[in-house]
């Protein structure tokens, strides 16, 4: 491994070479910056990876059952041949094998040591990132050493265009665990790229692709070498493979090392003739920087994202080890200069649910970057300003007023969910029912609002998607003439194992805070920005009586409650369900199906897939009562089986609120390490990235105890014995606070550059921090 390696806090290692695990740690070791992710694959390939490079907002459709996101061409291959002998971890023995993930920096380290069939012992140091400082920019560094020979050496360095994303797998009986060797090639697959230009010549390559439905152009400029070290190679040139090919003999035990640069553009960025000359001026100016300086210059840029996202659990390394491999993969995930673009369920990391974006952004992700990184919070509610449209032709399309924003979204808006499983055996209905995204959208915006107080993102942008938004629940809502109430049939709320219901408590009660919300916020901003409010409403037609209208539809918006047991009911019908009990679970804790029962069979049953009451609960925090949280937590949690990776972390934090700490301490273990251990079986097609941002909020809202109430924070933490303290940073308004807490403690420190004083409260009682000063505060005081 190379020297510059970060403390051990911040790397994530794998040790030797396992084809069953291969898949997995290609998603672990995605390398990015936002604009492009890469899937930690070898650079020579093996039978059986699932490599891909995505690039943020790529999208098309073409011959797939859903839209895609794009699976570009590949900048990884580097190649290495030993008198003929292709260096790879099936052609040769692996004698030594090590990766290293350095979170610090954002660079993929690996060495391994071969020993090819005639003996030949040669080993291979390679270190990749996509740069944070260009985020075109991503560097391959490859050192090659003949241990025990001086046989001939190929290297070859290329651009490969022949990508697919997976489309559909058939629906085998009695699903057979395929070899991993050949699993990805039972599957359907879908092709998005036409190749338009390839050129290849000593000095370096370009790939010119451009996206059949989409039509978006994406260049991709390579050399290897650096303009100080120039190396002679002979180009390759093939129709989707471009490439350079050196030849050495090498001395025995010498190193030599080459470095590979690639530079990427599409015509998102820039019109569609100016890719090349993009890609080619970012070529050189990397060239002309070298490998170091390309990696001093991103990782400087990495030190300052840390600074503001970085969670320590003082006491327990493993712990913040696992924070920061949550915080890294979602700084690598969203893109602050890219207002179209979003999140996917699994980033840029994998192809599960093909790049779509979920209420996993606002709900899961949004709180992290709102108190981190506010500039990219803002650009990920862009994205949902900037897919209004669809949002709007969604709810026309369906009978609707107003703007439905997709369950599952790409690119414009328009709903993306696929309508079957991808073995095309269950129906999929979250598309037609799973309406509550709309309110979680207006949540997030909310949200940010609150903490940040960006006021022109509001008058801009924000106003008119909670107006079209609000519009559309009240044309969604059905009047019950008999009961004089609204409803909202036919629907899915966060739990999915029940599908077609009535009056889910969370779709109607997010609806209702939305509709108020909405209308407080366009009166507020007719009194303090009136021109943007008449310009608002001459631009989507608004009336004021529409905003009475909301408040008054949302005084009559039925709730099922059961007051005698302070229960909230999930829809109308569930407490006359099976009441079926979860008996078993498997060797990480994880409750597995009663025997019969798989996702699609429990629609008459009370078990949960995920919070639905308990997630309302938290995130409508002030407007429930203590015992309220305490009976519904209780109630709901024995029947939840976490079959999403976004359960646990609301357990934890709820957990902690209700004062069932042993949960509390289960669930984030679970939460904190979903893909680290794998303990949903799935990490091989991409991080959870969603639980990725739940970890986060167990850290600063569970065990730090953070909520957002009258627009202050409070804080009501606690920690476990086995930690001694847990450290963070928050932004607020424009200032930020450096958060240390410990078992008697917390301290507080304001930012200098904070003109005011920010009154925060801890355990019910106001504590004032002054600019620039460090307050103690007492807990054991607080609490008395
Ligand atoms: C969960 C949803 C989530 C989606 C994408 C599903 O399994 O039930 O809540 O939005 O995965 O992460």
């Amino acid at each position: 491994m190379p020297h510059s390696l970060s403390d051990d806090g911040w790397l994530i290692h794998e040790q030797g070479f396992s084809l069953e695990k291969a898949n997995y740690y290609e998603t672990l070791f995605t390398v990015g910056n936002g604009y492009q992710g890469t899937r930690g694959s070898f650079s020579e390939g093996h039978k059986g990876e699932l490599s891909a490079t995505y690039l943020g907002g790529v999208y098309d459709h073409h011959d797939s059952t859903v839209i895609d996101q794009v699976n570009v061409t590949s900048w990884l291959p580097v190649t290495v041949w030993v008198a003929g002998q292709k260096l790879d971890v099936q052609n040769c023995t692996i004698l030594e094998h090590s990766r290293t993930l350095d979170m610090q920096t954002g660079v993929l380290h690996r060495r391994t040591l071969f020993e090819d069939r005639n003996g030949h012992i040669t080993e291979l140091v390679t270190a990749r990132f996509c740069s944070f400082a260009d985020q075109h920019l991503a560097c391959i560094k490859v050192g090659v050493t003949a241990i025990n020979h001086t046989a001939e050496l190929e290297l070859e360095s290329a651009l490969e265009g022949e990508r697919y994303n997976l489309d559909a797998l058939p629906a085998y009986k009695n699903k057979p665990q395929h070899h991993p060797e050949v699993k990805w090639q039972k599957w359907a697959k879908s092709r998005h790229l036409k190749i338009t230009r390839n050129e290849a010549t000593s000095e370096r390559v370009y790939l010119e692709s451009v996206t059949l439905d989409t039509g978006i152009v994406i260049g991709m400029a390579a050399a290897l070498g650096s303009k100080t070290r120039p190396v002679a190679a002979e180009p390759v040139a093939q129709f989707e493979r471009v490439g350079q090919r050196i030849k050495l003999t090498p001395q025995m035990g010498e190193t030599y090392n080459f470095e590979k640069f690639v530079s990427i553009f599409t015509s998102r960025d820039c019109a569609a003739d100016e890719v090349q000359p993009h890609c080619h001026a970012g070529l050189e100016t990397a060239q002309a920087l070298g490998f170091e300086a390309c990696l001093k210059n991103s990782a400087e840029v990495w030190q300052q994202k840390w600074q503001s996202s970085d969670c320590v659990v003082i006491g327990d390394e493993e712990a913040t080890k696992a924070a920061r491999f949550n915080i890294y993969h979602m700084l690598i995930a969203a893109n602050q200069n890219d207002p179209r673009a979003n999140i996917g369920a699994k980033s840029m990391s994998g192809e599960g649910y093909k790049g779509h974006v979920f209420w996993d952004t606002e709900i899961f992700l949004l709180p992290f970057f709102i108190f981190t990184q506010p500039e990219t919070a803002r650009a990920l509610l862009m994205y949902r300003y900037n897919t209004l449209k669809g949002a709007i032709e969604n709810a026309d399309s369906n009978g609707f007023k107003g703007a439905q924003y997709p369950w599952e979204s790409a690119d414009t808006g328009l709903e993306t969910t696929p309508k079957w499983t991808h073995d095309g055996v269950n129906r999929i209905w979250t598309g037609e029912e799973e309406i509550h995204i709309s309110a979680c959208v207006a949540f997030g915006v909310i949200s940010y609002l609150t903490a940040i107080g960006d006021w022109q993102f509001i008058t801009e942008s924000g106003a008119e998607i909670l107006a079209q938004t609000s519009r559309f629940w009240v044309s969604r809502l059905e009047h019950n003439q008999s009961e004089d109430r609204y409803e909202l049939t036919r629907v899915i709320g966060p739990d999915e194992f029940h599908e077609h219901i009535d009056n889910n408590a969370f779709t109607n009660r997010m609806a209702q805070w939305h509709l108020v919300q909405s209308a407080h916020l366009l009166e507020k901003m007719a009194q303090k920005s009136p021109e943007a409010y008449a310009q608002l409403k001459s631009k989507i037609s608004l009336s004021d009586a529409e905003l009475s209208e909301w408040i008054r539809v949302s005084e009559k918006i039925y709730i099922p409650y059961d007051s005698s047991q302070n229960l909230i009911e999930q829809f109308s019908g569930y407490f006359e369900l099976e009441d079926l009990p979860i008996t078993e679970w498997d060797e990480n804790g994880m409750p597995l199906y009663p025997a019969g029962h798989d996702h699609f069979t429990l629609n008459n049953t009370m078990i949960l897939k995920q919070p639905d009451v308990i997630m309302l609960l938290y995130l409508l925090t002030d407007e429930f009562s203590d015992v309220e949280k305490a009976t519904n937590f209780e109630f709901y949690e024995q029947r939840t089986m976490h079959k999403s990776s976004l359960s646990p972390a609301i357990h934890c934090i709820m957990g902690i609120e209700v004062g069932d700490f042993s949960s509390a301490e289960r669930y984030f273990q679970r939460s904190a390490h979903v893909d680290l251990i794998d303990n949903q079986g799935n990490t091989q097609d991409g991080m959870h990235i969603a639980s990725a941002g739940g970890t986060w909020q167990t850290l600063v809202c569970g065990f730090g105890g953070l909520r957002v109430k009258n627009g202050q924070m409070t804080f009501k933490p606690w920690l476990p014995t086995s930690w001694k303290g847990l450290r963070f940073t928050l932004s607020w308004q424009t200032d930020t606070l450096i958060i240390e807490l410990s078992h008697g403690s917390l301290k507080v420190e304001l930012s200098a550059h904070a003109s005011d004083p920010v009154t925060i409260e801890v355990q019910g009682q106001p504590v004032t921090l002054q600019p620039g000063k460090v307050s103690l505060i007492d807990l054991a005081a607080f609490s008395a």
